[in-house]
């Protein structure tokens, strides 16, 4: 997979822009700030194709990514945000029950969590939402780089099990800003690329 041969396609604000055309689609979740963009421009190689979540109150959309004509990233919308009104977080959520009530648009699930931190509410839902699919999902605990070797170890057992994870599902310890396992990621999303 050469994820530098990448395209913006579009941004999605209701279902009627949701895309179906058969191709694979890996989606991204993760709530705002996590580094949802930055793993996903590592990904990509690029500095900054991806955008950052970090201006609050920014409407929530579906951004769609096509590499190399053969697949999707579908990059939903970051979550958690404390500063968001009450009206965008109902917008969030109703965009994304729409979203998951299509589960086939979903190839492969990829939820991103902070790995200094247990995973939140929030994560918990969002994991929940991607698990009841049935679809195959993978997690990416990312900013490793900002943890002491002796904490390393605790990361994987502690998003497990906060997160209701089974044995079919694998978490990838990530760092966006060193690359530490982009090889790994890049072979499980090939898993499941033609
Ligand atoms: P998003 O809101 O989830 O898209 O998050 P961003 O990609 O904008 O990242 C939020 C902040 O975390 C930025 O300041 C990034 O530089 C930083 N960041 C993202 N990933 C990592 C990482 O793996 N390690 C470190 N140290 N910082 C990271």
């Amino acid at each position: 997979m050469n994820t530098q041969i990448v395209q913006f396609i579009k941004s999605a604000a209701d279902p009627s822009g949701f895309i179906a055309d058969g191709l694979p689609q890996i989606v991204f979740a993760g709530k705002s700030n996590v580094g949802k963009s930055s793993v996903i421009n590592k990904l990509l190689q690029r500095r900054n194709f991806a955008r950052s979540s970090a201006t609050p109150g920014k409407t929530a959309h579906v951004n769609y990514f096509k590499i190399e004509n053969r697949l999707y990233f579908t990059d939903l919308p970051g979550y958690g945000f404390a500063k968001v009104s009450h009206t965008e977080k109902q917008r969030w959520k109703k965009l994304m029950e729409q979203f998951f009530n299509e589960p086939y648009r979903i190839t492969l699930g990829i939820m991103i969590v902070d790995a200094r931190h247990k995973p939140t509410a929030d994560d918990q839902l969002m994991a929940a939402w991607f698990l009841d699919t049935g679809r195959p999902f993978v997690v990416v605990a990312n900013k490793l780089d900002k943890l002491k070797k002796s904490q390393v170890d605790g990361v994987e057992p502690l998003v497990r099990e906060t997160l209701g994870l089974g044995d079919d599902e694998k978490v990838i310890l990530f760092s966006a800003e060193t690359g530490t396992n982009r090889g790994a990621l890049i072979s499980e999303i090939e898993k499941y690329v033609k």
